[in-house]
């Protein structure tokens, strides 16, 4: 995944005689799964990405791949069903990513064990052959053994059941991989700056710009997809000003802690918060993740920002549920997510979580809303359409049984925290070369974390890196496991980058002033 090869292939193809067959804006999970998609199909695809893949909502996600045991309460179940069947396929097709994770619900109170045990049996009948494991009730020595961090006064027992967990950056950029791997062309840093309209009125391409130089680039496209998130507003009233609201905004935050806030390999979850949400405890690459909250936001921002008392709530709920109560001190870093939702009537909370697609009468194909987990369907369903749309040729979907980048048989237990290249799959042992052949690049760039400088040389060689953000927070998740650690990474890792990209001391010192502004942000005790 080569830029400057990217954005020649960009520059050669100008002519509106000429046309790729999709062009795509927007490089999150919906936008890259839909070049995923289209190039395995064979068609001609190129994306573009304003900031870096997976800058969005894509990055900042609860890091579970499920059916959704919220949406069953709601009665959901056409989405409760797909998101299963789409857990399934994944944990199939990219098993260096996905791995099943049990989860417990405590019982506090006579009622639940028997309510949430019929629910969960559902959940285990839902997924039908796509299932990860039988759920059972657990009595209260079983749940403690489990969970030997769970608040053990008046505790009664509790549920066990299984989903998906996995590294959704890291799934993101391998998915740019299996793109590029099927033909696509995928650039970052290169915003879809309009649209270009055809004779008939209808969208015929759009203009970007490199973000880099100031280049100025044409892309004719047969069907444009606005792949955008929370941005699907904005692309869709460059086409039309006047183009009516169809997203809302809602923000998720998590906070991250040391390990030992929930020892074992067993999740915590909480099926009724105090404003009726979900809370989830999970362990994650030797960490512990908390959240998450739902914030209705009227502006959505690239780097939102977590609110004191979304903070505050994470806070105090989890300290209900562990013997040792999490303090603002023990936060290692704190993100922030905005979900695209379809408006609709109510709060954000009870929003649908089912995708939409929609054509605006300029032709602009927009795919928004749904989940990370379901991106692959999502995907399917919009190419699809782009097919009719844009009188393409006739071809199936190929990716239920695709490989994704990295794919390796059978790994014994994927992401093993002393085994941090796991995520890599089968790049992992190019990555072990580079760190062979200059032995330096083996060493860790912080002692709290598994990071070594072959990753940040591998990132800028092979995945597209081109800042210590990219790095950092969504090459390595530094960032979001430890923003302090990450905080001092960023000398190391920005002189490796412009080793690797060509760049100078002024470069150095400003990409560590840049990334330290954002870290800033990522710490609750700020400035
Ligand atoms: C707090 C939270 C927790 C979640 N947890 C889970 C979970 O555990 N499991 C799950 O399945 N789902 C989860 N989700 C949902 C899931 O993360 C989202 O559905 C998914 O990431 C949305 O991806 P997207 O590609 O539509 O949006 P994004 O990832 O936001 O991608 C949109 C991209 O478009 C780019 N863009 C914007 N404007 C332009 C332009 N003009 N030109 C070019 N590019 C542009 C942006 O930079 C961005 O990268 C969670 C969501 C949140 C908020």
């Amino acid at each position: 995944m080569k830029r400057e090869a990217m954005l020649g292939r960009i520059r050669e193809r100008t002519d509106p005689n000429a046309p790729w067959d999709i062009a795509v804006i927007g490089g999150g999970a919906t936008g890259v799964g839909v070049a995923v998609d289209a190039a395995s199909r064979g068609f001609d695809v190129v994306l573009v990405e304003a900031h870096d893949f997976g800058k969005g909502t894509s990055s900042r996600s609860t890091k579970l791949v499920h059916g959704g045991v919220r949406y069953l309460e709601q009665g959901n179940i056409p989405l409760v069903m797909s998101a299963l069947k789409e857990r399934g396929l994944l944990r199939q097709n990219a098993p260096h990513l996905v791995h099943d994770l049990a989860f417990v619900v405590p019982n506090y109170s006579w009622w639940e064990a028997p309510f949430y045990g019929i629910g969960l049996k559902l959940y285990d009948l839902l997924a039908g052959k796509y299932g990860f494991g039988t759920s059972k009730l657990l009595t209260r020595e079983e749940t403690l053994e489990r969970l030997p961090a769970l608040e053990p006064e008046e505790l009664r027992g509790g549920v066990v059941y299984y989903d998906g967990q996995f590294d959704d950056a890291r799934l993101l950029i391998h998915l740019a991989m299996t793109a590029v791997d099927h033909g696509a062309v995928l650039v970052n840093y290169c915003p879809a700056t309009g649209l270009l309209l055809g004779e008939d009125g209808y969208v015929s391409g759009l203009t970007t710009c490199d973000s880099e130089t100031g280049e100025e680039l044409r892309i004719p496209a047969r069907i444009v997809v606005n792949a955008t998130g929370v941005f699907t507003d904005s692309v869709r009233r460059m086409a039309d000003p006047a183009a009516e609201t169809l997203v809302v905004t809602s923000q998720g935050i998590h906070l991250v802690f040391d390990r030992s806030f929930l020892s074992g390999e067993t999740a915590l979850m909480v099926p009724r918060t105090n404003d009726g949400r979900v809370l989830f405890v999970i362990p994650w690459h030797g960490h512990t993740v908390a959240g998450t909250t739902d914030t209705p936001i009227d502006a959505p921002s690239l780097e939102p920002r977590a609110l004191e008392e979304e903070i505050d709530f994470i806070l105090e709920t989890a300290a209900r549920y562990l013997s040792r109560p999490p303090r603002r001190e023990d936060v290692l870093a704190v993100y922030a997510g905005l979900r695209p939702l379809v408006k609709g009537e109510g709060k954000t909370s009870t929003l649908s979580r089912d995708h939409v697609i929609h054509v605006d009468s300029s032709g602009l194909l927009t795919i928004t809303g749904g989940k990370w987990t379901t991106y692959r369907h999502m995907a399917e369903d919009c190419v699809d359409h782009a097919i009719t749309l844009g009188r393409l040729r006739d071809e199936p979907c190929r990716t239920r049984s695709l490989h994704i980048h990295g794919y390796v048989d059978a790994l014994d237990e994927p992401l093993r925290d002393d085994e941090p290249l796991a995520v890599y799959g089968a790049d992992a042992g190019a990555i072990r070369a580079i760190a062979a052949a200059e032995p330096a690049l083996s060493a860790r760039l912080h002692p709290d974390l598994p990071y070594i400088g072959a990753e940040v040389v591998w990132a800028a060689r092979e995945e597209m890196s081109r800042s210590v953000e990219d790095a950092l927070a969504r090459r390595t998740r530094a960032l979001f496991l430890n923003a302090g650690a990450a905080a001092a990474m960023a000398e190391p890792a920005a002189r490796l980058l412009a080793r690797e990209l060509g760049r100078d001391d002024a470069w150095i010192a400003a990409q560590v002033n840049e990334f330290l502004t954002v870290a800033r942000q990522y710490t609750v005790v700020r400035d």
